[in-house]
């Protein structure tokens, strides 16, 4: 038999190991549709593939995901250009916007959901194939843009009523020269004590050494107990917009936690980094990451220039995001705040086979009539088979067509719940004042 591919999941009408049912995930997506809506934000639809080039520059070389995490190949051009499957949105919602020019005059702010792809090892709340929904906000460099992305994210939580289980942390990167100022600090200081670093921190030590800040081995975390603090290197325009975000969370009743140790492992960032993480899903603790990226779009812009555009300078512009992971989220509500299982359909029609046909026009009137509702039928079998699959099916009413009705131009209907069984006007059901849901 041949199987779905591992860590890639089926998402299903009903629940299995690896997904809530596919009445959640649409009752989730509206939420999260709500809430961006009430912000004024915008949908984009991006490819699923891109070239292999944008991910390695923009997310970074050293990265976990683009070190070993992408799923790539080449396509059949000649010569066969790498390309691979999205690991994140960023990047591509980045390219969008420089290729279709969305910045001329515009701020866009943006949002999208859907599939991403990454090597990982799948375990619950991690899988090859899972889906996020992120939020991008371009064109200004101050802090209310982070203060207002936090603050979407809270009514998310709210709205879903899952707020009390999760914790924001927030941390300042700063610029680039801030960084690399703090890199050879922290490079210098791991150096003299490279002994006590376990191997992952070792290899980043030359390639990415702030990312062994966020190690999990408890060796390298106490050996980082008297290294040098990011914090200490930032320059007055990096603290003042880390300052300037906190008031903002503290006037909106935001609580935060600063998490000096909170890098992020995607490379384009700076100045602001912040999660939402919890202690109900193991080691899949984060929910939500997000953060400022000034430098991106400058980054992009001039990896696709051609030798002769290399005169022209290359301007970047600010904007900042986040995205949320679904899989994760959904594991979260289910065990905190779990929603309640919708009916399957309202009406359940039941027509003998004799006047079937009658049936199938009156299910169609009563769609027309009550788009509010949702009316199911089995196939033309016996009466008492159909009944079984009305009893089964979870419908709140069950309409019984058989000749005798049919000829007195009436319905009978069963309230599924009572048992209790009336007679009435064919139309009785049309009309929302007579069964309101
Ligand atoms: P982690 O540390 O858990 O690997 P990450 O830092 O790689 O997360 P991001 O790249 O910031 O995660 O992606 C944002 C969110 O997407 C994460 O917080 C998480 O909720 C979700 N996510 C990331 N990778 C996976 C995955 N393989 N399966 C399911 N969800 C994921
Ligand atoms: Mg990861």
């Amino acid at each position: 038999m041949i199987k779905s591919i591992k860590g890639f999941n089926d998402i299903l009408h009903i629940e299995t190991a690896n997904s809530r049912p596919s009445s959640e995930w649409r009752r989730l997506e509206l939420q999260l549709q709500g809430v961006l809506d009430q912000f004024g934000y915008e949908q984009v639809r991006l490819p699923l593939v891109e070239e292999t080039q944008l991910f390695a520059r923009g997310i970074g070389e050293a990265t976990d995901i683009v070190e070993k995490e992408m799923f790539g190949f080449t396509d059949k051009s000649d010569p066969p250009t790498p390309i691979s499957l999205r690991p994140e949105g960023t990047a591509g919602a980045v390219r969008a916007v420089i290729e279709h020019n969305l910045l001329r005059g515009d701020h866009p702010k943006l949002w999208y959901i859907g599939p991403m792809f990454r090597y990982e090892q799948p375990q619950k709340g991690r899988y090859r194939q899972f889906h996020q929904f992120g939020v991008e906000a371009f064109g200004s460099d101050m802090a209310d843009v982070e203060a207002e992305l936090i603050a979407m994210t809270s009514t998310i939580w709210q709205r879903l009523g899952i707020d009390h289980e999760l914790t924001l942390q927030i941390n300042s990167l700063g610029e680039s020269d801030e960084r690399l100022a703090y890199r050879t600090a922290l490079v210098g200081y791991l150096e003299a004590h490279k002994t006590a670093l376990d191997s992952d921190s070792l290899r980043r030590l030359s390639t990415n050494p702030l990312r062994i800040l966020d190690s999990k081995d408890a060796a390298t975390q106490a050996l980082l107990q008297d290294a040098p603090r990011l914090a200490d290197f930032l320059g007055a325009d990096s603290q003042a917009h880390f300052a300037q975000l906190q008031r903002y969370l503290d006037e909106l009743g935001i609580k935060y936690e600063i998490n000096p140790k909170l890098v992020r492992g995607l490379d384009y960032y700076n100045k602001t980094v912040f999660e939402w993480v919890t202690d109900k899903l193991g080691a899949q603790a984060t929910v939500c990451a997000g953060g400022r990226y000034d430098g991106l779009i400058g980054l992009l812009k001039s990896a696709g220039q051609t030798p002769a555009d290399k005169a022209k300078p290359v301007t970047s512009a600010p904007a900042a995001g986040f995205a949320i992971g679904l899989e994760r989220l959904l594991l979260l509500i289910q065990l905190l705040n779990p929603m309640l299982a919708l009916p399957a359909c309202e009406v359940f029609v039941v027509a003998h086979p004799d006047v079937y046909a009658e049936g199938l026009h009156y299910a169609q009137s009563l769609r027309g009539a009550r788009v509010d509702l949702r009316v199911k039928m089995a196939s033309a079998t016996s009466m008492k088979t159909q009944m079984k699959k009305a009893d089964k099916s979870g419908a709140k009413i069950t309409v019984i067509l058989a000749q005798d009705e049919i000829d007195t131009q009436q319905i009978s209907v069963k309230m599924m719940e009572t048992g209790a069984q009336s007679r009435h006007d064919k139309t009785w059901l049309h009309h929302s004042d007579n069964f309101a849901l």
